[in-house]
């Protein structure tokens, strides 16, 4: 029987197994789908503080691990298909088939950004095309980007957006913004955001360059073809916390997202941190903060256990 099992290798969970590592609890790792989790699929992160000249997404990701690794995480390549939570032994099954046997779990199994499907954007990701104005938008430094969407991220990154690039093209594929008025308001008062409305993007152009060259779009009233030349292209068109296996056990907003009271959950001795839990800052630093916060929830937990038994 374990300690404690860490699902997802983000910086949520390396940081939990961090923590319950130095604490003793040879904490047993489920890698997840994308080891690593979103900042793989970034280029350059210059926000997470301690790194003066910014450092590479998978390499901020490897050296978390080697740094889990070093205190005696142990870590197993796989995901979470199914799990039994309630009780005191918690049962989760791989999708190999394999069932796991832990006093406590820390899921930190993220949100991923959703993307349209076409083959040239997700050959661009990283190259690009990104999910993330507040990691990328630095790098559009004078040139022109897109963003799609038509919520609040979409307000919000726009108009971010603009503080780097000399113009952001806001697609959207109809002309009501699902937005609340007053992002919707803050974004149209910017002289440099242009919003081309009713429309789709059908492909990324730049795939054989191996960075953004522009856009392939679609009008869906009139059926016209057109593209645009931009350098950056910005996916905002929401996240899907990735909380299926838990559907059913653990408390959850509309949206899917795990309702904590800090990184508790409704079950004892099962914790949550990092985007699973936070459609809000959705940042690598916040991640590995909640991750700290559930690694301690975790040893609190087993330490009042013992006293008990
Ligand atoms: P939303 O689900 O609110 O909006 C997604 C947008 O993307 C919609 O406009 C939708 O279009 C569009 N879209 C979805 N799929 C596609 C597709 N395949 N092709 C083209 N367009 C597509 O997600 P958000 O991330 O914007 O917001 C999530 C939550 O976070 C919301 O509750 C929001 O209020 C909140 N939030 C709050 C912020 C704040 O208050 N500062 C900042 C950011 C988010 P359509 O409208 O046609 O369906």
């Amino acid at each position: 029987m374990e300690n404690v099992i860490i699902i997802g290798t983000g910086a949520a969970g390396l940081t939990a197994a961090i923590y319950c590592a130095r604490a003793n609890l040879t904490p047993l790792v489920i890698d997840g789908m994308e080891p690593g989790g979103q900042l793989t699929t970034t280029t350059e992160v210059e926000n997470f503080p301690g790194f003066e000249h910014g450092i590479m997404g998978p390499e901020l990701m490897a050296t978390m691990r080697k740094q889990a690794e070093r205190f005696g995480t142990r870590f197993q390549f796989g995901s979470v298909a199914s799990c039994s939570l309630d009780g005191e032994v918690k049962t989760l099954t791989l999708d190999s088939g394999e069932s796991l046997e832990t006093k406590t779990v820390i899921i930190c199994t993220g949100a991923s950004a959703k993307y349209l499907g076409l083959p040239s954007e997700q050959a661009l990701i990283g190259f690009g095309v990104t999910a993330c104005a507040t990691c990328d938008g630095a790098f559009y430094r004078d040139v022109p980007v897109a963003v799609v969407g038509g919520g609040d991220t979409a307000m919000e990154e726009a108009t971010f957006l603009t503080r780097f690039a000399s113009k952001v093209y806001l697609i959207h594929r109809r002309k009501e913004f699902r937005a609340s008025p007053v992002m919707v308001d803050r974004m149209m008062a910017n002289e440099k955001i242009e919003v081309i409305y009713d429309t789709v993007v059908e492909e990324v152009i730049g795939v054989e360059d191996k960075s953004v060259k522009g856009l392939k779009l679609k009008n869906l009233l009139t059926e016209e073809q057109s593209e645009l030349p931009v350098d950056g292209f910005f996916l905002a068109i929401g996240h899907q916390p990735n909380t299926s296996p838990f559907v059913g056990q653990l408390d959850m907003d509309e949206t899917g997202y795990l309702l904590t009271d800090s990184t508790k959950t409704n079950i004892s001795g099962v914790y949550a941190a990092g985007d699973v839990q936070d459609s809000v800052y959705r940042q690598a630093i916040t991640a590995a903060g909640t991750g700290c916060m559930a690694a301690l929830e975790a040893e609190r937990f087993l330490e009042s256990q013992e006293h008990q038994g």
